[in-house]
């Protein structure tokens, strides 16, 4: 049964308030629902962006996009998730049942709001509308480069124009909107191709009339990925960085940054050195903070894995098979509920850089 949009709204505020109080209390089996789910559509790309899995046509196989029937049996339980991630690792506009998916989620969990997050090279002015229309979203553009000759560097393709085109235009709309994006915004994985354009990538966030730049370090999903690591160059990517505070302060747009470089960072920059590996190192201990997030989301791939978050990897089970209320409850979950903001948290977090207090 599908709820109307007022008793969705209604539900979704009482799983809140309840999430709010086991999280409180830290609960280790929870009655409360997650409050936020991304949820797959596919890892086809039509970039191969250095610092991401191997995208060479000999690897095309490895990638599929998710049709709608696969997707629906995913999507049980989200009544009372206030957000749900619609993407994966890959393009999601590049499957052709996105659209499908989409007009399936509004429909029948009304008022839900939906993240997009695209490589914007197939973001078009009917994709602009249809978002706007719907207007309960949030959009993070992936674009990781402020010039077209670094683009085909870091994401092999020459589509830099058409990307910057179709941003532009979305801009504009919005601004001609009458709202609704919660966020729009543009992020940027820093490597050592790009990171000289750590500044001009505001300029550009202004240009394509984006609120909030992200940066983020590397995912070391590879261990060939050192050489294009910006990790020993930190003195230099924080000088970067503060000039592109200062225009980002000018331009009236807010930075984020889940790098070691930050400006909320620099403490922690100078007191580890090399970030996370290095404060694992420190001869002080180093105090720990505390993290919600298995409280609060889930992640689901292709196949149906669910996972704590994006830092640990760490699989909680399968979503196809136990379950949302299965996974939510499972043991994985509830050890690290138990666990996290203990005196002894799992391996995978005690160097996590929300546990180090370095990213939120
Ligand atoms: S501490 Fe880090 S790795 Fe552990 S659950 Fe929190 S975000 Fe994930």
């Amino acid at each position: 049964m599908t709820l109307g949009k007022p008793m969705s709204a209604k539900v979704r505020e009482m799983n809140l308030e309840l999430n709010r109080m086991e999280t409180i209390f830290q609960k280790e089996r929870l009655v409360s629902a997650p409050l936020m789910v991304q949820l797959p559509t596919g890892t086809r790309c039509n970039l191969r962006c250095i610092f991401c899995t191997d995208r060479t046509p000999a690897m095309a196989g490895a990638y599929r996009d998710l049709g709608l029937e696969e997707f629906i049996p995913m999507a049980h339980g989200l009544e009372t998730a206030a957000t749900v991630q619609l993407w994966g690792w890959g393009e999601p506009l590049l499957n052709p049942e996105y659209g499908a998916i989409f007009d399936y989620v509004t429909a029948n969990y009304p008022g839900i709001q939906i993240n997009v997050s695209t490589n914007g090279t197939l973001f078009d002015a009917a994709w602009h509308r249809r978002l706007l229309a719907y207007a309960n979203f949030s959009l993070n553009v992936s674009v990781n480069a402020a010039t077209r000759s670094t683009y085909r560097l870091v994401t092999g393709t020459d589509l830099f124009g058409r990307m910057a085109a179709n941003l532009r235009g979305f801009g504009r709309r919005l601004r001609e909107s009458a709202g609704g994006c919660s966020q729009y915004s543009v992020s940027f994985v820093v490597v050592r191709e790009n990171l000289h354009e750590i500044p001009a990538f505001v300029d550009l966030a202004a240009e394509f009339g984006a609120g909030h730049v992200q940066f983020m370090d590397m995912m070391a999903i590879n261990p060939s990925f050192g050489v294009i690591s910006a990790g020993s160059e930190g003195g230099r990517v924080r000088e970067l960085f503060a000039e592109a505070l200062q225009r980002a302060a000018m331009a009236g747009i807010s930075i984020g940054t889940f790098l070691p470089y930050g400006e909320h960072d620099y403490l922690a920059m100078d007191k580890y050195g090399g970030g996370a590996v290095a404060a694992a190192e420190a001869e002080e201990p180093v105090a720990l903070k505390p993290c919600y997030e298995p409280w609060r989301n889930m992640l689901v791939s292709s196949d149906g894995t669910a996972s704590l978050c994006c830092r640990s990897g760490l699989v909680t089970g399968n979503l196809r098979n136990d379950g949302l209320e299965g996974v939510w409850n499972g043991d994985i979950y509830r050890f690290v509920r138990k666990t996290v903001n203990s005196a002894d948290p799992p391996d995978v977090c005690r160097n996590c850089p929300v546990k180090l207090g370095i990213s939120s």
